[in-house]
C-alpha cells in the first residue's frame, strides 16, 4: 500500500521525501505541483527528477475521492457528495459569492455530538476522516472549478469546517490539513478566511490556539445551560462559562479577530426577546470590555426528524435588531442552495438511512451519471478576489 501525499503539510512531505533520500526542498516542489496544479501524475513532474519519478511512483500515490453525486444549484451553489468507503459518504458544497468563493468541507462521515437541529447529527457516527479526505475536497473543487470555468486564477478564496462532523474532535488529521490550506506553497489562504466551526470542544480550542489559530466560529443556538443542554448535549461537558473562557484565551492568540457565533433560529425554542437578552449579558460578561464576537443568525432547515421548526422571519429581524442595538455585530445567513438541499444543517440529509446504505449508494452510482454535467458559472459570481485584500 503505498501512501496518498494527500495525507501531508508540508512538514509531513518534507519528512516523506527524506525517508526517500531526497533533499527537503523537493517536498516544496512536489506540494506545489499537487496544490497549486493539481497535478496527480508524477510524469507530469517536469521539474522533478526522473529517478525521483520512479520512486515516487513505487512509494507514493495522490487520490481524489470519488464523486458520487454533483448537483448545482439555480443559485450557483454546488453540492459534491464523496464516497470514503465502506458505505460511508460526505459532502461538500460550494458557495459563490460576487467577492469570494467559499467552500464548506467535512471533517468525519456522520457526527458524534448529536445537536437536536441538525440533520448530520441524527445520522450518528461512522468515523473521522484522514487528512487526505479533508484535503481532497479542496483539492478536486479547487482545480475542477478551474477547469470547468477555464480558469488558472484561484476560484476558492475561504475554507469554512462546516460540513459534516465536529472538527476539534478529529484533531490530528484536523491540523495538517489546515496547514496545507494555508501554506504558501500549497493553497495560500489567509488564515481569516479559514474557519473552524466547533460545538465546543474547549480544550481542543486552546490546542488550535497554540498550533493553528485560524478564524473560529462556535455553534452557541442557546443562550443558556439548560437550554443548550438539549440542544447542543456537549454542553453538558463544557457548560457555556467554560466555552465563552475558552473564546477569550482564543482571542489572546489572535488579537485582531473576533469570534463568530453561530445561532440557528428555533421558532418558539431559542428566538424569544429573553433569550436575547441573555444573550446581550453573557457576550457583555466576558472579555475585557465584552467578548469580540458577532453572531450569525441561521434560519433553521426543517427535517421531518426534529420536530423543529423555522423561526418567522419577522421574528428573527426582531432578535437581530435588540443584538444590533446592544452594539453586537449580527448578520442573517442567506439561505444558498435550499433547491439542492446544500443549506446549512441540510448535509447528509439524504444520506441518513445507514440501514440501507450500500443500496442506497448503488442507486446514487446509478444516478450519478445523470446528475454530473457542469453548467458554468458566470466568472464574476465565482472567481474570487485576491484574498489578502
Ligand atoms: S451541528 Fe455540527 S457538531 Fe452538531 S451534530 Fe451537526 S455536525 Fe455535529
Amino acid at each position: 500500500m503505498t501512501a496518498n501525499l494527500l495525507d501531508f503539510d508540508l512538514e509531513g512531505l518534507a519528512v516523506f521525501c527524506e525517508g526517500l533520500g531526497e533533499k527537503r526542498f523537493r517536498a516544496t516542489q512536489l506540494f506545489r505541483w499537487i496544490h497549486q496544479r493539481g497535478a496527480s501524475d508524477f510524469d507530469q513532474m517536469s521539474d522533478l527528477a526522473k529517478s525521483l519519478r520512479e520512486k515516487l511512483k513505487n512509494t507514493a500515490h495522490i487520490a481524489a475521492l470519488p464523486v458520487l453525486t454533483q448537483h448545482i444549484s439555480a443559485d450557483g451553489t454546488i453540492k459534491w457528495l464523496f464516497d470514503v468507503g465502506d458505505g460511508n459518504a460526505v459532502e461538500s458544497v460550494f458557495i459563490p459569492e460576487d467577492d469570494r468563493g467559499t467552500l464548506c468541507v467535512s471533517s468525519q462521515a456522520g457526527c458524534a455530538v448529536g445537536c437536536r437541529f441538525c440533520s448530520t447529527g441524527h445520522q450518528g457516527f461512522s468515523r473521522n476522516l484522514s487528512t487526505a479526505e479533508i484535503l481532497a475536497q479542496l483539492w478536486f473543487a479547487e482545480h475542477f472549478l478551474r477547469k470547468h470555468l477555464n480558469t488558472e486564477e484561484r476560484v476558492i478564496s475561504n475554507v469554512v469546517m462546516m460540513g459534516m462532523g465536529e472538527p476539534l474532535q478529529n484533531y490530528s488529521a484536523l491540523v495538517p490539513a489546515l496547514k496545507a490550506m494555508l501554506d504558501d506553497h500549497g493553497y495560500g489562504l489567509s488564515r481569516r478566511r479559514v474557519t473552524v466551526s466547533t460545538s465546543g470542544v474547549v480544550p481542543m480550542i486552546d490546542r488550535l490556539a497554540q498550533d493553528c489559530p485560524v478564524a473560529l466560529a462556535v455553534s452557541l443556538h442557546a443562550p443558556n445551560d439548560g437550554l443548550r443542554d438539549v440542544l447542543v448535549p456537549l454542553n453538558r461537558k463544557y457548560p457555556i462559562d467554560e466555552l465563552l473562557q475558552a473564546c477569550e484565551r482564543y482571542l489572546a492568540h489572535a488579537p485582531r479577530d473576533f469570534i463568530t457565533f453561530e445561532y440557528c433560529m428555533l421558532d418558539g425554542v431559542n428566538d424569544q426577546p429573553e433569550h436575547a437578552r441573555q444573550l446581550i449579558e453573557l457576550v457583555q460578561r466576558h472579555g475585557h470590555q465584552g467578548l469580540r464576537c458577532k453572531f450569525n443568525l441561521i434560519p433553521f432547515n426543517p427535517f421531518p426528524a426534529s420536530g423543529l421548526h423555522r423561526s418567522p422571519q419577522a421574528r428573527v429581524q426582531e432578535f437581530a435588531k435588540t443584538l444590533l442595538d446592544a452594539g453586537i455585530v449580527t448578520t442573517v445567513r442567506k439561505t444558498r442552495g435550499d433547491d439542492i438541499d446544500a443549506a446549512c444543517g441540510q448535509l447528509a440529509g439524504d444520506v441518513r438511512d445507514r440501514t440501507r446504505v450500500q443500496e442506497r449508494m448503488s442507486t446514487q452510482r446509478q444516478a450519478q451519471e445523470q446528475v454530473i454535467r457542469f453548467t458554468p458559472l458566470s466568472s464574476s459570481s465565482a472567481s474570487a478576489k485576491d484574498p489578502s485584500q
